[in-house]
């Protein structure tokens, strides 16, 4: 076999190995990140509902005190009620009982429906903390078993970087550079196989004369086609 030839197939192995370590590693980098921003998004929801909670907590006590209130003011009023001769001042009296009445009646039924709200929220407050832990406890566990897949993806990503340099040097330097530009431009598969007759980077049926041309191997062939650097591959 051309010995240049050979040592192009041996490269666009090995290139083919770094582009599917280099896949690997940005799949294996990317894996946490949907759980962190899940886990995010659940903290947010968390200190939001929290902020709420303390909030409501101090509406529900000022409508408390405002209530107590009223029901003392109601009880005085009453009482002057009983002190009071004067028609006027009798209706006048009724009719401020009759508003604290009322007012007192609408603190009432905001402070249940303040109630109310706590209830679901403390139930959800409760979940998001659960969530929030049990992620926290998933993303530690992943970042610890990737740290160690990483580790193995950048020595192997190293060993083939070496090896790449090697074989690449041996290689005539135009050659190299023909090899690196179809490589750029067809996914990083610049060597194809030839099989049956059909280019095993672009799928085009070469001519029947034309194979016989790279089975010799007596210079190197390029696909009419995709223009990538044909080797005859027999074995099937
Ligand atoms: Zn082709």
């Amino acid at each position: 076999m051309l010995e240049e030839l050979g040592r192009l197939i041996e490269l666009q192995a090995i290139d083919s190995e770094l582009l599917e370590l280099q896949r690997t590693y940005a799949s294996v980098m990317e894996q946490p990140r949907a759980l962190r921003l899940e886990m995010e998004g659940a903290i947010q929801e968390l200190e939001l509902l929290q902020q709420e909670d303390q909030q409501a907590r101090e509406t529900r006590t000022q409508s408390e005190r405002d209530l107590a209130e009223g029901e003392a003011l109601i009880r005085t009023k009453r009482m002057r009620l009983n002190l009071v001769r004067n028609e006027k001042e009798l209706q006048a009296l009724e009719h401020e009982v009759e508003m604290l009445k009322e007012r007192n009646q609408r603190l009432e039924s905001e402070t249940l429906a303040l109630m109310e709200a706590a209830e679901q929220r403390t139930r959800r407050i409760g979940e998001l903390s659960e969530l929030s832990r049990r992620q926290r406890g998933e993303l530690a566990a992943l970042e610890k078993a990737r740290a160690g897949e990483v580790e193995t993806i950048k020595i192997a990503i190293a060993r083939a970087q070496a090896s790449r340099d090697q074989k690449s040097a041996a290689i005539d330097s135009d050659l190299l550079q023909r090899y690196a530009m179809i490589a750029s431009r067809r996914g990083g598969l610049a060597v194809a196989a030839v099989r049956k007759g059909i280019c095993q980077g672009c799928r085009m049926r070469l001519p029947p004369q034309f194979c016989n041309e790279i089975r010799r191997q007596t210079a190197i062939h390029f696909c009419t086609n995709c223009h990538r650097i044909l080797y005859c591959d027999d074995s099937e």
